[in-house]
């Protein structure tokens, strides 16, 4: 086991083992290539170390080059990519083959094929070392494949947490075993975000709150958000199939998190087993469902009062607010049982200072370790 910043990896993939299957993609590609010179074009920086000893395997005459492509990863999953060391300009005409060190949503596998598109290659193939296939949303077949991988978090040979880690001669795997994940549960206005503040500090926990990322959405215009926004005016809730791929989204973008909350979701039967059969993909677990019990005229009186400074109109509303409190004693009142029958359900009394609720909920949190 080795730690990095404040997280422990354990050995996944020796360099033996690295070695055998670089070389089998080596071996693959000499005997598509022999025939001419192709061009290696490395992504950095994670790539380096495979490209140095794909080189070192590869038994014909060739080039090699690199591009780097920066992704943005904020709270919406558009993923910008950036280039900021460009194609090199000697590549028309040329077989080009990228060599990555993983593959795994995808996304800077399509600003690539979009690049590289753009230019006169004779022909364009991506051989990467490391495939998640559970995580890839992409399109582009991967034309030579070293390996495919679960989808938790990697480093080593290359590949970085927080840029550390990259000089390391294996592949370690991240270790989850301590890791914490919170569904934080009640009706709107209980004062889950609120806590949610505190908690995500105390345990250094990621806070996912679905609403939060529908109304950035909504903010931004985006697709996402257009298609939100008239079931969020009403009240009513956004469609399963739209919450659970965002929701697995925004879980995605934090590979290396000691932990999750979440906050607004799941909020409905189809939403909670999804969740459950999600984590399970990822060896990770819900170790908690805590709910804020407070009764619906007090809710009522907080929302209204939030939608005084607040700019939501699903709080400006007594009727829009009955319905969310119908949407939840319909659909996701029922997770109580879905909780209880898995042992994970916790009730907290939500009515008192910040502070009280706080002290009360960490009680529970203490508890399960
Ligand atoms: P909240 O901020 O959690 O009160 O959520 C505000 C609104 O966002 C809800 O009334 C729903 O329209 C939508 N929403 C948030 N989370 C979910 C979810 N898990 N499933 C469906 N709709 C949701």
């Amino acid at each position: 086991m080795i730690k990095l910043y404040d997280k422990y990896f354990d050995l996944f993939l020796s360099e033996e083992e690295i070695l055998a299957i670089v070389k089998k993609i080596a071996d693959r590609i000499a005997e598509d290539y022999k025939d001419e010179v192709p061009i290696f074009v490395g992504v950095l920086n994670g790539a380096f170390m495979f490209v140095s000893d794909f080189l070192k395997c590869y038994p014909y005459p060739c080039e090699v080059s690199f591009v780097k492509l920066s992704s943005y990863r904020g709270l919406t999953s558009t993923g910008i990519v950036e280039t900021l060391l460009d194609v090199p300009d000697t590549i028309e005409g040329r077989s080009v083959i990228i060599l990555e060190d993983i593959i795994d949503t995808g996304r800077t596998l399509q600003e690539l094929v979009h690049i590289f598109s753009n230019t006169n290659v004779k022909n364009f193939k991506i051989a990467s070392l490391f495939f998640k296939s559970e995580s890839y949303n992409g399109e582009y077949p991967i034309d030579y494949l070293g390996m495919e991988i679960p989808n938790n978090f990697i480093v080593g040979y290359g590949l970085d947490y927080k840029e550390q880690g990259r000089n390391l001669r294996g592949v370690y795997q991240i270790n989850q075993s301590k890791m914490i994940n919170l569904v934080l549960f009640g009706k709107p206005g209980a004062g889950k975000g609120t806590q949610a503040g505190f908690l995500k500090e105390k345990y250094n926990l990621k806070h996912i709150s679905t609403g939060d990322v529908f109304r950035y959405n909504i903010k931004n215009n985006t697709k996402l958000g257009k298609l939100a926004k008239s079931y969020m005016d009403k009240g009513d809730l956004v469609p399963d199939e739209v919450t659970i791929r965002m929701l697995q989204d925004e879980v995605e973008k934090n590979p290396e998190a000691s932990g999750f909350i979440f906050d607004g979701f799941p909020r409905t039967a189809a939403q909670a087993e999804a969740l459950d059969n999600f984590l399970e993909t990822k060896d990770m677990k819900i170790h908690a469902t805590i709910a804020l019990e407070a009764n619906d005229e007090v809710l009522i009186k907080r929302l209204l009062e939030r939608g005084k400074v607040s700019d939501r109109p699903d709080d400006q509303d007594e009727e829009k607010i009955r319905n969310r409190f119908e949407e939840y004693n319909q659909k996701t009142a029922p997770l109580i049982d879905y909780y209880s029958t898995q042992k994970k359900f916790h009730s907290v009394n939500g009515i008192g200072s910040i502070e009280e609720i706080t002290k009360r909920l960490t009680q529970v949190i203490d508890s399960l370790t």
